[in-house]
């Protein structure tokens, strides 16, 4: 067969515009990103970096957490009664709706968080994603447990649900995935434990020791004092420019979705011979 120069024009453009297509095809199943992020200081990645690999997924036993009850010396944030030891962020009253001894995000009440501030601590807390599920990515049982209101550990229903893997639960949100996917199905309770360590800045406001965290999800680890990069804000990199005390309240993240909370309680970490 013979190719006239309009048959050989015709075939390049066939490829071109197939190898456009496929690579469409190859951006649609990969996790959903931004490319408009800046790197993250040490990483190769960039905030909301859709090519990074998503955190392979552990199937978790059934966790020996689940409501039990806490240690005698635990500071009881939330034990299914009543909503007394959390405001509304920004000012008023919790009004997140209170029933069958779980706490659930009402439709634009806001964040809560609680009315004390606490040293460095040990966190647990049990939450479910809506059992019906609604929206995808970033836009399915989203939540998070904020330290300080601005250093987040990501919650959301990354049940089979791609999204960038440094906004999976478990996430240190914008910075760091966790080091695998130990989420139970939409609408089971699921269970965080949580050791904090404030960060601490110097007199001239320069930080001296960054936050890190330790996440236990569902029984298995998720981060191992894991160094915060400053604050957790979205398409951003954090910073350490704000300095504040070192303690932390612990805030709920309203994402208008109906999330829900129950045992809710911290152990202070305490120090070696000081009994
Ligand atoms: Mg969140």
């Amino acid at each position: 067969m013979i190719y006239s120069p309009r048959m050989k024009t015709s075939f390049i453009l066939f490829v071109a515009v197939s190898s456009l297509l496929n690579t469409a095809r190859a951006a649609d199943s990969k996790n959903v990103g931004y490319s408009d992020t800046p790197i993250i200081p040490g990483q190769k990645w960039h905030v909301h970096d859709g090519e990074r690999p998503a955190p392979r997924v552990v199937q978790t036993g059934e966790s020996f957490s689940h409501m039990a009850p806490p240690p005698s010396d635990a500071i009881v944030l939330f034990d299914g009664k009543d909503l007394s030891k959390w405001v509304r962020s920004g000012g008023g009253a919790a009004a997140w709706k209170l029933e069958n001894g779980y706490m659930q995000v009402a439709e634009k009440s806001g964040s809560i968080q609680t009315k004390d501030r606490f040293g460095d601590f040990q966190l647990h807390l049990e939450f479910a994603t809506p059992a019906k599920v609604d929206g995808n990515s970033q836009g399915r049982g989203n939540s998070g447990v904020l330290m300080n209101g601005t250093y987040e550990v990501q919650v959301l229903d990354s049940y089979q649900n791609p999204t960038y893997p440094d906004g999976q639960c478990g996430a240190i949100y914008g910075q760091s995935p966790p080091l695998v996917n130990a989420s139970k199905p939409p609408g089971v309770w699921q269970s965080y434990d949580i050791i904090w360590e404030n960060p601490r800045w110097d007199e001239n406001g320069k930080v001296i020791k960054k936050a890190n965290v330790t996440v236990i999800h569902n029984g298995v680890i998720l981060h191992h004092r894991k160094e915060y990069q400053g604050n957790t804000p979205h398409k951003e990199n954090g910073n350490y420019n704000n300095p504040h005390p070192s303690t932390a309240f612990i805030q709920l993240q309203d994402h208008n979705n109906p999330m829900r909370f129950r045992n809710v309680w911290l152990r202070l970490l305490g120090e070696y011979d000081k009994p």
